[in-house]
């Protein structure tokens, strides 16, 4: 921290502290406003005396509950700037992490998702998110003089489509030799629920994100941003990608969403638009299910497929887009639910998406899941709130062997301690990943614009990275990157904190 900032911390404390010590006057809860205005100033001071840019005016963070919590706003380069800059440190961790992932699981090296950047998905921007991923650019580069540059945020925002998605239909255009077996990741477990089975009879929408723990940990961003065009959003993200990805979040005209991945999905359309932008994009300007749908749809490149969980909070809608790259199916209720767990449903999305996908199979994690879902959700009918909701997403009931333990079959999966892995999603025995933090809300909540969530595991259970290295001399590799993955406090998020305030 710069000289200039501690004074100006230093004369927020002495100003804030002199109005507490001579107004004795003042109720307790004054005090308690006065004494959060003042850790209000010291954080909103923390982050941006040190810059003179224009660009960080109105932006500001914090720490909670293990989460970085940012507030952006104003037009796309600004948002993008104030991205870089306020997440420089957590860019900079993340980068080296996703990307030695995306090179070892692929064979490919920098070069080559640089080049697949610049060459194949950065023309098909909207010139509006070409703006801000270079503000995210100027932005990291600004804070910590960063090397990386727009085509490596770029890249770093592909991380769940160009490896998984577009390697395999290249190897395959291309014929290559030995390829590695790639394999679509599953990821998550979701439910959206509304009318007679909630408690109030409105929306509740929860979801947990399962992946590798290396990147897990890290998704650990709560992303405030108020656009000059578009609706507010409020969800939870990675450090410099612009979408959600593992997708929970709500706008200010009422949109619920998230999703979960369709397992063994196999197809890309090189003419089509960034999936990560078409889930920005939705997200900011769909104010109904079916703006939603047209957006996701237009330009569908089949990157990242997932069944959409939706809910609009102004009808009581909810709705299920499963969208395939060859087909895709929406279906819509007032009075409903539909859960998630990595599982296609529709008959044509099956045949011509997920070939190699069996519906059948109850001892798979999408399947198994599935049966959980239906359990629970149906036990709970009536009675579903978001407190429930975060008690849902850290169950540990394996329906496949009938017992109670943390595993790949489970709506909290943890697959560490398991040597049966899941082949399906390409992850081997005693695999570091599972599900690595969850979130949940409601109708009312998202009128307020506000959620839970949870870092770590959903149940609360720890990962520890060194003993689990010991045991695992096979992810040596991951050494340099794999942390202990702590669970925090269910933790409280509201878009309408007007100021910082710093636990
Ligand atoms: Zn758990």
């Amino acid at each position: 921290m710069s000289d200039a900032a501690r004074k100006v911390i230093a004369l927020a404390i002495a100003i804030v502290g002199a109005v507490l010590l001579w107004a004795p006057w003042r109720t307790n809860t004054d005090a308690q406003e006065a004494k959060s205005n003042m850790d209000a100033t010291i954080a909103s001071a923390r982050e941006l005396t040190s810059s003179s840019d224009p660009r960080l005016k109105g932006a500001y963070s914090f720490e909670r509950g293990g989460w970085v919590y940012v507030h952006l706003e104003g037009d796309p380069n600004a948002v993008g700037f104030q991205h870089g800059y306020l997440l420089a440190t957590e860019i900079e961790d993340a980068f080296p992490a996703v990307s030695a992932n995306m090179m070892r699981n692929t064979g490919r090296d920098w070069p080559f998702f640089r080049q697949v950047a610049r060459e194949q998905l950065w023309p098909k921007l909207d010139p509006e998110y070409q703006q801000e991923l270079q503000g995210i650019a100027e932005g990291l580069n600004a804070r910590t003089g960063s090397q990386l540059d727009v085509y490596d945020i770029v890249a770093l925002n592909s991380f769940e489509e160009v490896p998984d998605y577009y390697v395999p239909w290249l190897d395959k255009q291309q014929k290559k030799p030995n390829a590695p077996n790639l394999k679509s990741p599953g990821n998550c477990s979701a439910f959206v629920a509304t009318g007679s089975w909630t408690k109030d009879r409105k929306i509740v929408i929860a979801h947990n994100n399962w992946t590798n723990y290396m990147n897990g940990e890290r998704w650990r961003i709560i992303f405030d941003i108020q656009p000059t065009h578009g609706y507010r959003i409020l969800m939870d993200g990675f450090p410099g990608v612009i979408a959600s990805d593992d997708d929970f979040g709500i706008n200010s005209d009422g949109l619920m969403v998230t999703e979960t991945t369709i397992t063994q999905f196999e197809g890309w359309d090189p003419n089509g638009k960034p999936e990560f932008m078409r889930a920005r994009k939705a997200m900011q300007y769909a104010g109904s299910i079916d703006e939603y749908t047209r957006i996701m749809l237009d330009g569908n490149n089949g990157g990242y497929a997932n069944d959409w969980l939706l809910g609009d909070r102004k009808t009581g809608e909810i709705a299920q887009l499963e969208l395939g790259l060859k087909a895709y199916k929406l279906w819509r209720t007032k009075d409903g639910v539909f859960s998630g767990s990595n599982w296609a449903r529709d008959p044509k999305v099956l045949k011509l998406d997920t070939p190699k996908f069996d519906p059948n199979d109850v001892s798979s994690s999408p399947n198994a899941r599935r049966v959980r879902w239906e359990q629970l959700l149906n036990e709970n009918k009536g009675n579903i709130d978001v407190a429930l909701a975060q008690q849902l997403l850290g169950d540990h009931v394996d329906t496949y062997d009938k017992k109670t333990e943390p595993n790949e079959r489970t709506i909290c999966g943890h697959l560490d301690n398991n040597p049966r892995g899941i082949s399906i999603w390409g992850w081997g025995a005693y695999y570091p990943g599972g599900a690595v933090q969850g979130k949940a809300t409601d109708s009312a909540m998202t009128e307020k614009m506000q959620f839970v969530a949870r870092m770590g595991h959903p149940c609360g259970d720890n990962f520890a990275a060194k003993p689990f290295l010991a045991a695992h001399p096979e992810f040596a590799w991951q050494a340099p990157y794999l942390r202990d993955m702590n669970a925090g406090p269910w933790t409280f998020f509201n878009a309408a904190e007007a100021s910082p305030v710093k636990d």
